[in-house]
């Protein structure tokens, strides 16, 4: 029998998805990451096991060790925990910043990263699978939260992509964006689930179950692609070039010279007015999802 590869990845939630790209290929794993992702973890390709980073590590029943996090506490917390040879994500944090600091050429993406640093290609989407039988594909799924508010399109313009959608609307959220999704079901009601957990129980056959999928910049978003579902993703701070959706021709975004801005998002926008999201009409992302939803 092949032996265990540990896989560590400790967040967030966007970069553990992808680090499904690679999984498949290194199985049998097992992933090492926060206690948060543990359930998103375990749903991986290939993944037969998760251990929570918290916990104190011990890999030594592990043939080969694959550092998808590059970052000293990973280094700190590998050192300790002992298992096969090591190999490690090359990191980009000088380039990304240059990236945002210089508008330079971005480094290459982050799937690409992890499948290099692991020694095997990337599967393309879909990589993950939903629990359960499969469901037909007839909502709507709107992902309104995000964890960085330069990176939330306005709620405003969430309620009014609400009415303009016609039928079923399922909203994602996190515990923290109860409040929020609340609020946008109160422009259609009756036609609005809202699916709000701090695991994915709920979420990975809710989303699996979407027509088309829109969200920002978002873990959920990634979550979505990974499921297969055809996803409209609005990108304002990032853009498409920036790691996460190289690959990945449906976004949205408007073309202003202070793009990218940040590499994760941020707390308020550097230049006051946040027109990377502000500028995007309900209209248009409303027909850019519908024309995704009629694609064969
Ligand atoms: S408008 Fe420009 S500076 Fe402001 S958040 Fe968007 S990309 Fe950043």
């Amino acid at each position: 029998m092949r032996a265990k590869t540990a896989v560590l990845r400790l967040g967030g939630m966007g970069e553990v998805v992808l680090a499904g790209r690679i999984t498949a290929a290194l199985a049998p794993v097992v992933f090492v990451t926060r206690r948060a992702w543990l359930t998103l973890a375990a749903a991986l390709p290939g993944v037969v096991e998760v251990r929570a980073a918290e916990d104190g590590l011990d890999l030594r029943d592990c043939g080969a060790v694959v550092d998808l996090q590059g970052s000293l506490r990973a280094r700190w917390l590998l050192a300790r925990a002992g298992g096969g040879p090591r190999r490690g994500l090359a990191r980009a944090d000088l380039r990304r910043r240059a990236r945002v600091w210089f508008k330079l050429p971005p480094p290459a993406p982050l799937p690409a990263r992890f499948a290099a640093a692991a020694g095997v290609p990337a599967a393309p989407a879909p990589w993950l699978t939903a629990p359960g039988p499969p469901a037909p594909p007839a909502a709507w799924g709107l992902v309104p939260g995000a964890a960085w508010a330069t990176k939330r399109w306005p709620p405003e313009a969430w309620a009014a992509l609400i009415t303009q959608l016609p039928g079923t609307l399922r909203l994602f959220g996190g515990p923290e964006d109860g409040a929020l999704l609340s609020m946008l079901a109160e422009a259609a009601p009756a036609r609005v689930e809202i699916i709000v957990e701090a695991g994915f129980e709920r979420t990975l056959p809710g989303l699996a179950a979407c027509g088309v999928v829109i969200g920002g910049d978002t873990g959920l978003s990634h979550l979505a692609r990974a499921l297969g579902r055809p996803t409209l993703t609005l990108l304002g701070p990032t853009t498409a070039e920036d790691g996460l959706w190289a690959d990945h021709a449906h976004t949205l975004g408007v073309d202003l010279p202070c793009r990218p801005c940040s590499r994760f998002g941020g707390p308020r926008c550097p230049v006051g007015d946040h027109a990377c999201l502000r500028a995007l009409e309900p209209g248009q992302v409303a027909a850019a999802a519908a024309a995704l939803r009629a694609q064969p």
